[in-house]
């Protein structure tokens, strides 16, 4: 059994942002030289989250629309006071901070219109994603 372990940044452009991680997920499993077992994704951040779906130009305007509706910019939080950025928190804490996928002779198994996502709600800034390998 091995265990690879690597870390790398998303620059984020918005203040809500969504960026397509996949390929560099992808391109981590081809240097960890691990074929089968289960990948890891994970972001050490309590105002960003990760998912996985279609990446499509109308879907995503979706999913900003989905953010706003769930928890809108625009209304009064008490963690405002001190860090203005209480609706970040607040979607960071409804989505999930790690993504787990099965690996399959080198691939990752996934459905055709599950992408990887990170899901900025604080942005712009640089984004650690940590990679974990383990399998053979
Ligand atoms: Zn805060």
């Amino acid at each position: 059994m091995k265990y690879f372990y690597e870390e790398f940044y998303v620059n984020t452009e918005n203040r809500r942002d969504l960026k397509n991680i996949t390929e560099d997920i992808e391109y981590i499993i081809s240097k960890s030289g691990i074929k089968n077992g289960i990948i890891l994704a994970f972001v050490p951040h309590a105002t960003c989250a990760l998912f996985a779906n279609e990446d499509e130009p109308r879907i995503r305007e979706d999913y900003f629309k989905l953010f706003e509706k769930l928890v809108p910019q625009s209304e009064e939080y008490k963690h405002n006071i001190i860090d203005n950025n209480a609706d970040s928190h607040l979607l960071s804490a409804l989505f999930k901070q790690f993504y787990i996928f099965p690996l399959k002779d080198g691939k990752l198994v996934r459905g055709t219109w599950q992408e990887l996502f990170l899901a900025e709600f604080d942005g712009p800034r640089a984004r650690k994603v940590v990679i974990v390998i383990i399998g053979e």
